[in-house]
């Protein structure tokens, strides 16, 4: 039974030495616990966070103490009335391919509605956030523009979606031209543009959004947040949902720049965080899996195999390496 454990505290980038593989004994589940079995990880920008011995919404990572996640894991073994041999369930569970839980955080999933990679993303945390962000902050109106950032990504690729949904122009902004082709072709975005082959960002969406933008979902913060602010409308608003482009920065650069741009335009800029909106994921789910089945959402992940990988495939996001959601196959 091999763990994955969190050994060094990253200074900038993480790398594969801030991990440690470490064999132990198989867990035996006591009375009222259960046995599990790691099928799918969920790897996530956050996790960069957690690194950081800081206080945060969520606490940080302990050294020589196993990394956690969402997890999809099968039940092996039950002594939990609540749960059976067989079932699958999603939780926040450590890096462990076999760990014991009493149950408490954890859901059954349906394998037959959805593939069992799917509740970690469509019908998970960046599904539902993409959803409850828009409709907490976006309050998206028929003919309006939305630009997105983090395009090609797991939250990004469905706020784009949604975005069409709503009767909105959509513009994203993503990593490579593969990526721009990608999300025109199977999300709908009406433009892309590439971030690392564009010079002047704030020009770049001046042309894709001549109208000015309307709602920006900022999944990158830094320097692609002033170009966006530099293009915002009269009462725009602006989800603060992530900024990857920092996460790995010693020192915190200042920022938003262009400040003058909300004051003018009297714009909204608000940060989402999607663990306070628990109450309404019921109603969320429910919705982003009507869309799926009238295949009017459609979804991407990138599926790395095997556990020991997990560790390469949280470095390889901060590379762009995934398209939509990266998942490990355990
Ligand atoms: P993604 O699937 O979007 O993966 C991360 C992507 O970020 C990469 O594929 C890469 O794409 C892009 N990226 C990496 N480095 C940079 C950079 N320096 N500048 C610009 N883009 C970069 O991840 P998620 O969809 O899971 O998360 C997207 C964002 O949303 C993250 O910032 C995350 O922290 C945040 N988030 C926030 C939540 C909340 O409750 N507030 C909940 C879930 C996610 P590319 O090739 O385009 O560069």
């Amino acid at each position: 039974n091999k763990s994955i454990l969190f050994v060094n505290r990253p200074k900038g980038k993480p790398s594969l030495d801030d991990f440690k593989i470490v064999e132990e004994d198989d867990p035996q589940p006591g009375d009222g616990e259960l046995l599990l079995k790691s099928v799918y990880i969920s790897v996530d920008p956050y996790l960069r966070g957690r690194m950081r011995d800081e206080e945060s919404y969520i606490p940080p990572f302990e050294l020589n103490e196993p990394l956690e996640s969402m997890v999809v894991a099968e039940v092996m073994e039950s002594k939990n009335e609540h749960f059976k041999r067989g079932e699958y369930v999603s939780g926040m569970l450590k890096w462990k391919e076999y760990q014991t839980s009493r149950g408490n955080g954890l859901n059954k999933v349906d394998k037959n509605a959805a593939a069992l990679s799917a509740y970690l993303g469509i019908l998970g945390l960046t599904g539902l956030t993409a959803y409850l962000a828009l409709e907490k902050i976006g309050n998206l109106k028929e003919g309006e523009t939305l630009l997105v950032s983090g395009a090609a990504g797991a939250v990004g690729s469905v706020a784009g979606q949604i975005g069409k949904l709503r009767g909105c122009k959509v513009v994203g902004i993503a990593g490579s031209d593969e990526k721009i082709d990608h999300i025109e072709f199977k999300f709908g975005y009406d433009e892309g543009i590439n971030y690392k082959s564009t010079d002047n960002m704030a020009e770049a969406i001046h042309t894709a959004c001549p109208d000015g933008v309307d709602v920006y979902f900022d999944n990158v913060g830094g320097e692609i947040l002033d170009a966006a602010l530099a293009n915002i409308n009269k009462d725009a608003r602006i989800i603060n949902c992530g900024a990857i482009a920092s996460y790995n920065e010693k020192k915190i650069p200042t920022g938003p720049r262009p400040e003058g741009a909300l004051i003018k335009n009297t714009a909204l800029m608000q940060g989402f965080l999607i663990r306070d909106h628990a109450k309404d994921f019921g109603l969320a789910i429910r919705q982003l899996a009507t869309w799926l089945q009238e295949g009017k959402l459609r979804y991407d992940e990138t599926v790395v195999e095997g556990f020991e990988n997990t560790p390469q495939a949280f470095l390889d996001l901060f590379d762009g390496k995934n398209q939509g959601k990266m998942v490990v196959k355990v």
